[in-house]
């Protein structure tokens, strides 16, 4: 019997892990990966490049509407790859205001719905379990302590762009700031959600964590397909 296409949740502040983590059970499973911070920046830069205001919550929801975004492997947003110019202080900055304005998450919510609508995906951000997927099949929140979060994303490749020789101390002041505003703002704040299973990835590898995740995967396979068997009796 094929097993059931599940959707799968995973969320966390900034450098806790989720995007290898999320990748790597993806591509385990050969789901689909969609990186949920990705739009919210991919929508940024957009809006920056058309000369939109950031804190124009209906002309940024406009931009978020409107947009043709892909995300499978390179971040296109209107013909433009943005892959790597999302990666920059600026865009960490000007993201955490546009995921503030209540018409933007609801037109970013309603894509990662459809996205998620037929199962067989791993989604990472900071509502998946909370919001957009209330009802998804696995359910994970990964932490770590702020100093190795902020460590781990002063090591990133994939955001040193624009960052120079930002030191950790830096870099752990902005990504504290940013999670501040992720857990206190009014709409979809970063929590987790009370059935998600948590994982302080502090002192664990990429490998510990990913076969954590795939045992809860397992463990919910074995249980849906008990289910079906029962219910086919
Ligand atoms: O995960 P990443 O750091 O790329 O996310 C960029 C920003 O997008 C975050 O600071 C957060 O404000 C926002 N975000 C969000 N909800 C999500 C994913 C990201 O508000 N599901």
């Amino acid at each position: 019997m094929t097993p059931p296409a599940l959707v799968i949740a995973i969320d966390g502040p900034s450098g806790a892990g989720k995007g290898t983590v999320a990748r790597t059970v993806a591509a385990r499973l050969d789901y689909r990966h969609i990186d949920t911070g990705a739009m919210y920046r991919a929508v940024a830069w957009q809006a920056r490049h058309e000369g939109v205001d950031l804190h124009d919550a209906a002309a940024v929801a406009a931009v978020a509407r409107r947009a043709v975004l892909s995300l499978d492997p390179r971040i296109v947003i209107d013909g433009s790859d943005v892959t790597d110019a999302i990666r920059t202080p600026a865009i960490d900055e000007a993201a955490a205001i546009v995921a503030q304005h209540p018409p933007v998450r609801a037109a970013l919510v309603e894509r990662q719905r459809q996205y998620g609508a037929v199962g067989g995906v791993v989604m990472e951000g900071r509502d998946i379990g909370s919001v957009v997927f209330p009802c998804a099949d696995v359910k994970v929140y990964l932490d770590a302590e702020p100093e190795e979060r902020a460590r781990r994303r002063s090591h990133d490749a994939a955001h040193a762009a624009g960052r120079g020789q930002e030191s950790t101390a830096r870099v752990a002041e902005a990504l504290e700031a940013r999670d501040e505003a992720d857990r206190t703002r009014r709409v979809s704040p970063l929590r987790r959600a009370d059935d998600a299973a948590y994982i302080d990835t502090t002192s664990l590898t990429i490998d510990e964590v990913v076969a954590r995740v795939m045992a809860l995967v397992e463990a919910t396979r074995g249980r849906e397909a008990s289910v079906a068997t029962r219910s086919a009796r």
